[in-house]
């Protein structure tokens, strides 16, 4: 349920008047999900539907109203196993909140349903042959969570009895959850309750830092780099590939990886790039490779989920709380960094998009979660730059994506999101950079918000929008440095050097010389290197160009 302006509203009363008109017969299940109908409920209640399908996961305090208002004919269908994570429904509380909603609305006006559908969610539990056996019993997929439909069916209509085992069970599950050392963590809460706020401010000011910064690395104006990753073959999938089967074992592994890498920084040298990358060949995804190192975190066999169109994501599972056991990059950030006298940026994933791109706990806040991932985050920045990297990029991809649909709840979002960069950030000295990175563009609504995470650099996407997109970072006076990408790496177009400096060239009217960083889209993982090859040779053509002109 998102906000609806008048005009939709009235858009969606003639819409469901006409199918009433057409279709008299036709009975409408109107189904709202992902939050309260709130201030939309007079426009659903109103319509010529059958049905009402209202999401009790998210908002079980929406009932009410609902029963209080409603047509005495409207049945209702209660959203009340979680149809948007995977964990198993306590049945046997459920029960006690739905009976007396059922004798209020009366059975025949009550249907019980996921809250939402059951796209975002794998299709069976039992496929996973390899999951702890505890924790696959706190866990509910599909299939399952269709089976626990039937049950409290079931036991609303007055067969409680034959499925009490049933009740049991789910009830005992979410008991050993709710009390498993496995989730519960000391050292955590301990270090969770510690956070104050000289962790969530660097130690200067940008301007100080900058400073600082500019007399350290000594780079020319308009620097360049990339965004992280290198394009990831065919032969470093099948590399990938045959040691997960036990065909390459590790240290052959290694050495196929650390030649790629070295490669790599060799030929980013070689066409005079500023800043460089070890080029990620280590990971098979930005959030699965950290999570597989995390405490707090398991992995599904067959648990894919559609993200968006075509694509299908196996999200990790966060279940408990979440540290750092040991640094996760810096042996490769080292390797990569030991092979050049330029500044490799190490490469790490935020909180937030690891966050929003994981099934995760329902027994704390996502907020708080947030914050444990950041604390974890922040311990592999501190690894990171006591073993010598200066210059830290933390992407946080999925930021924006995790704005709550009701723009009344997007200030609350952000502060965390916000907070919990800053708190995985601010350890550093003022010499060490961090970078952050974005893969969208319109940051108009979200400007102070990005603003407020204080990276030292950011890098975002804006070739596509050549460059009006930078126009938020213009009004708002953004002062900290800033990449817009150049090239966008979303196609297979190799962008000639004169088409970037006129990228440049529309940047500059928006964004000072002095903040200004030269750099793709994106990583370049799903690019090949007949197509990143000349496209990064153009792009530093293009800045050294820049660079002479008087
Ligand atoms: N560092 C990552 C990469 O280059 C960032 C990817 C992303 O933002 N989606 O692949
Ligand atoms: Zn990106």
């Amino acid at each position: 349920m998102t906000d609806v302006d008048e005009a939709s509203r009235a858009a969606v009363r003639r819409a469901y008047a006409h199918f009433a008109e057409v279709v008299p017969a036709l009975k409408i299940m109107l189904a709202t999900y992902f939050g309260a109908i709130g201030d939309n409920l007079e426009t659903a209640l109103a319509l010529p539907v059958a049905g009402l399908h209202v999401d009790l996961v998210r908002a079980p305090d929406q009932l009410d109203a609902i029963v209080a208002t409603a047509r005495r004919d409207l049945v209702v269908s209660l959203g009340v196993v979680d149809g948007r994570n995977v964990w198993r429904s306590n049945l046997a509380a459920l029960l006690d909140q739905l009976a007396p909603m059922v004798k209020k609305l009366g059975r025949d006006r009550v249907q019980i349903a996921p809250s939402c559908s059951l796209l975002h969610v794998p299709i069976d539990i039992e496929l996973e042959t390899d999951l702890d056996p505890n924790l696959k019993t706190w866990l509910a997929f599909s299939v399952q969570k269709i089976k626990e439909l039937s049950i409290l069916g079931k036991a609303l209509a007055g067969y409680a009895a034959e499925v009490a085992d049933e009740l049991a069970l789910s009830e005992d599950a979410v008991v050993t959850r709710e009390t498993s050392p496995e989730i519960h963590n000391a050292n955590v809460a301990g270090r969770m309750a510690a956070i104050d706020d000289s962790m969530r401010r660097r130690r200067s000011a940008f301007t100080q830092r900058a400073d600082v910064q500019r007399v350290a690395f000594a780079l020319p104006m308009f620097p360049t780099t990339t965004i992280g990753s290198f394009p990831q073959t065919v032969d470093v999938r099948n590399a990938r590939a045959a040691h997960a089967r036990g065909a390459l074992n590790d240290a052959q592994y290694e050495q196929l990886l650390k030649a790629e890498t070295a490669r790599t920084v060799q030929w980013q040298e070689d066409i005079g790039l500023d800043v460089l990358v070890h080029g990620e060949f280590e990971r098979n995804d930005m959030v699965q490779y950290f999570a597989e190192q995390l405490l707090g975190f398991a992995f599904t066999k067959h648990g894919w989920v559609q993200s968006y169109g075509s694509r299908y994501v196996r999200p990790p599972i966060l279940f408990g709380d979440v540290s750092q056991p040991k640094p996760m990059t810096v042996e490769w950030w080292r390797y990569a960094q030991s092979l050049t006298k330029k500044p490799v940026k190490a490469m790490l994933t935020g909180p937030v998009t690891i966050l929003n791109w994981s099934f995760v706990r329902d027994d704390i806040s996502r907020s708080e979660t947030c914050r444990q991932i950041a604390l974890a985050i922040r311990d592999e920045v501190i690894d990171l730059e006591a073993a010598g990297a200066t210059m830290i990029q933390i992407d946080e991809a999925a930021l924006r994506e995790g704005l709550p649909l009701r723009k009344s709840q997007w200030r609350n979002y952000l502060d965390w999101a916000v907070d919990s960069f800053r708190v995985c950030s601010s350890a550093v000295a003022d010499g060490t950079q961090i970078h952050t990175h974005m893969c969208y563009s319109e940051f108009n609504e979200i400007i102070d918000a990005i603003a407020a995470m204080d990276a030292d650099v950011i890098s975002i996407e804006t070739s596509r929008s050549k460059m009006e997109l930078l126009e938020a970072f213009k009004s708002y006076k953004y002062v900290n440095e800033i990449g817009p990408g150049v090239y966008d790496i979303h196609s297979p177009r190799i962008p000639a050097a004169a088409e970037i400096k006129q990228l440049i060239v529309l940047a500059r009217q928006r964004v000072s010389d002095r903040q200004l960083w030269i750099n793709p889209d994106c990583g370049l993982k799903t690019r090949r290197w007949e197509e990143v090859r000349p496209a990064l040779i153009n792009m530093v053509a293009a800045a050294r160009e820049l660079r002479a002109e008087p």
